[in-house]
C-alpha cells in the first residue's frame, strides 16, 4: 500500500473523500469557514497527498546523483518519489555563506575534462568563472617552507608527479572503461600511494613535496589506492596540466545553482527531512520507510545514498557480500575536512602545499579578497580551538592572523560519513563493479560507483544517468568474476616495474 505523512491514521477512504471534496474545492475555497468545506490549504495539501500516492520509482537521495536519476526517470514518463534525509537537496555539494562571501562546504570546481557536469552546466545555462589562482606559492623543503612563482612551482610539481604514473596509459587506455587492461590493473590494485612513493625512492626533498597530494586523498597516503589518483590522471589527458588544472572553475552561482535546476527540471515529488531507515523488496515491489515510520511503496527504488551510509540503512533482502564490505570498509576519503579562514594576514592571493603530517596540508587564497580554503587531513587538529587552528595556520605562515573559520565535516556527518570518494587498495578491482549491480529492483547510484570520474560532481552525475538507463552511456559491466573474492591483491613491487620497464 502506498502512504504519506499522517496516512498511519490514513484510510484509503478518507483519502477519496478528501479527493472527491477537491473536485470543487479550489473555487469554494473562500467560503471554506461558513461551509465546512476544505479551507485552500487543506485543499491542497489533498491535491498534494493524492499525486503523491502513487510511485513508479523511488529515489532516495537528493545529491546530485539522485537528482539526475529523478529527473532522467522522470523523462521516461514515471511518477518519481525524491525521499532525502537533510532539510537541503546537493548532498556533499553545499553552496553556503560565510561572513558573507559565498563559500562551498563540498564540491566546488568542475572543468571541461569532466563532460558529464559539463553538459548539465551547458543545459542549464551556468555561468562558469575561474578563480585568479595564486601569486606566490609556497612549497615545503626539509627544512620549512619556500616560496616561489607559480610557474616554477607546479613545473616541478609536473616533474615529480610524471614518473608516479608511468604506464597509466597502458593500464588505463580508456580512462572511461577502467577494467579495458584487467590484466594489467588487477596486479597493482595492491598498491597505496605510499607503495608507489617507497617503490621510486624520491630524494626526501621531493617526496615531502608530494605528500600534500597524496595525503588530501588518500588520507592518509598509506591508505589511498594508487590507482584511484593513477584513473584521475587518465582521464585528465594522462598528464600533469590536466591533472593539476581539475581545480580551476567554479559555477558563477555556486552548485547550489546546478542542483536546484536539475531538480526543477525533473520535478520528482521531493520530500526532504525524511532519511530513510530501511528498503525492503517482497512480491515484486520495494517498500521503503523513514525513521519517522512513513512508508513508501514503488516498483523499483534507486539509491543514490553514499556507499558509506549503506551500513546506516536495513535493506531486506541483506546486501551481498560485496557490498557490506564496501560499506564496513569505507569509500569516501575518511579524516578529511574544508576549512575557511577569515585571515587578517596575509591578505594576498597565495598557495601553500605542505607534508601530510602538517596539520593544514594545502590552503590558499583563490581569488582577491575571498576567504582562504583549507584541508585537513589530520585527526588530531582540534578545530574547536580558535588558538590551535591559528597555530595550525602558521605552521606554514607563521605571520598569519585568523580572524574566524568556518568548517564542515563529512566525517562526522551521518548521511555522508566521509568526505569526496577515494578509494583504498584493491576496492577497484574486487568491490567496483559488483556493488554497482542491482539488487533485485533495488539500484545503486553516486559518484562512489561512477566508471569514470569517482570522488567528482561528474562522477555523481554520470552514475544517476546510468542507474536511470540513459541511452547516452553504456551500461554497467558485469560484476567481475567470483574467482576474484573480495580480498585486497598483494602487492609485488616487481609487477610495476617489468610492466612499465623500470
Ligand atoms: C570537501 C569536499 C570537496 C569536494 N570537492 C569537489 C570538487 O571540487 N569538484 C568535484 O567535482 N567534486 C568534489 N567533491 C565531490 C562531490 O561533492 C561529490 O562527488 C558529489 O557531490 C557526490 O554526489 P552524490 O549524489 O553521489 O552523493 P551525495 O552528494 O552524498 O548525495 C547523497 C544524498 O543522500 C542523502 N542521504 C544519505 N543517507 C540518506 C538516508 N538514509 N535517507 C535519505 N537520504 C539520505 C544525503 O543527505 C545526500 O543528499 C567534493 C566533496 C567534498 C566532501
Amino acid at each position: 500500500m502506498f502512504t504519506d505523512r499522517g496516512t498511519k491514521a490514513t484510510s484509503r477512504s478518507a483519502i477519496s473523500r478528501r479527493a472527491a471534496l477537491r473536485s470543487g474545492g479550489l473555487a469554494l475555497a473562500g467560503t471554506a469557514l461558513a461551509t465546512g468545506l476544505p479551507s485552500l490549504a487543506e485543499a491542497a495539501e489533498s491535491a498534494d497527498l493524492t499525486a503523491r500516492t502513487s510511485y513508479d520509482s523511488i529515489v532516495v537521495g537528493a545529491g546530485l546523483a539522485g537528482l539526475v536519476a529523478a529527473r532522467e526517470l522522470r523523462a521516461k514518463g514515471r511518477r518519481v518519489l525524491l525521499l532525502e534525509a537533510r532539510n537541503r537537496i546537493g548532498g556533499r555539494t553545499w553552496t553556503d555563506r560565510f561572513n558573507d562571501y559565498e563559500i562551498e562546504r563540498g564540491g566546488a570546481w568542475v572543468d571541461p575534462l569532466q563532460p558529464h557536469v559539463w553538459r548539465e552546466i551547458s543545459r542549464y545555462r551556468l555561468n562558469v568563472v575561474a578563480d585568479a589562482g595564486p601569486e606566490r606559492v609556497l612549497m615545503p623543503t626539509t627544512t620549512g617552507f619556500a616560496e616561489s612563482d607559480p610557474i616554477t612551482a607546479y613545473t616541478r610539481q609536473g616533474e615529480l608527479f610524471t614518473p608516479f604514473f608511468d604506464g597509466a596509459r597502458e593500464y588505463f587506455p580508456r580512462p572511461y572503461a577502467p577494467f579495458t587492461r584487467e590484466d594489467l590493473i588487477t596486479p597493482l590494485d595492491g598498491f597505496s600511494l605510499r607503495d608507489r612513493l617507497n617503490q621510486l625512492a624520491y630524494a626526501p626533498e621531493d617526496e615531502i613535496r608530494m605528500t600534500s597530494t597524496t595525503g588530501l586523498y588518500g588520507a592518509p597516503t598509506a591508505r589511498g589506492s594508487l590507482l584511484q589518483l593513477a584513473q584521475w590522471w587518465a582521464l585528465a589527458g594522462w598528464n600533469y596540466t590536466g591533472f593539476s588544472g581539475i581545480n580551476t572553475y567554479r559555477m558563477e552561482r555556486g552548485t547550489a545553482a546546478l542542483a536546484g535546476a536539475i531538480l526543477a527540471d525533473g520535478r520528482p515529488d521531493l520530500k526532504l527531512n525524511s532519511p530513510v531507515a530501511s528498503v525492503t523488496e517482497a512480491n515484486g515491489r520495494v517498500t521503503v520507510v523513514t525513521r519517522a515510520g512513513l512508508s513508501y511503496c514503488a516498483p523499483e527504488v534507486v539509491m543514490a545514498v553514499p556507499v558509506n551510509v549503506w551500513k546506516r540503512i536495513t535493506f531486506s533482502p541483506g546486501l551481498p557480500q560485496a557490498h557490506r564490505t564496501a560499506t564496513q570498509q569505507g569509500y569516501g576519503v575518511p579524516r578529511q575536512k574544508k576549512v575557511w579562514l577569515d585571515l587578517a594576514t596575509p591578505t594576498d592571493r597565495f598557495l601553500a602545499e605542505a607534508p601530510e603530517d602538517h596539520p593544514f596540508v594545502i590552503m590558499g587564497r583563490m581569488n582577491d579578497n575571498a576567504p582562504v580554503v583549507a584541508f585537513t587531513v589530520d585527526p588530531t587538529l582540534n578545530l574547536a580551538s580558535h588558538a590551535a587552528v591559528e597555530a595550525a595556520v602558521r605552521r606554514i605562515v607563521p605571520s598569519a592572523t585568523l580572524r574566524s573559520y568556518t568548517v564542515c565535516d563529512w566525517q562526522a556527518d551521518e548521511f555522508s560519513l566521509g568526505g569526496p570518494t577515494y578509494r583504498s587498495p584493491g576496492q577497484l578491482t574486487a568491490l567496483h563493479r559488483a556493488i554497482a549491480q542491482p539488487l533485485g529492483r533495488i539500484k545503486f547510484c553516486g559518484d562512489d560507483l561512477a566508471l569514470g570520474w569517482t570522488g567528482y560532481m561528474d562522477g555523481a552525475i554520470e552514475s544517476g544517468l546510468r542507474v536511470a538507463g540513459s541511452p547516452t552511456l553504456a551500461p554497467l559491466p558485469a560484476a567481475a568474476p567470483a574467482t576474484h573474492g573480495i580480498a585486497v591483491p598483494r602487492v609485488d613491487r616487481r609487477v610495476y616495474r617489468s610492466m612499465i620497464g623500470l
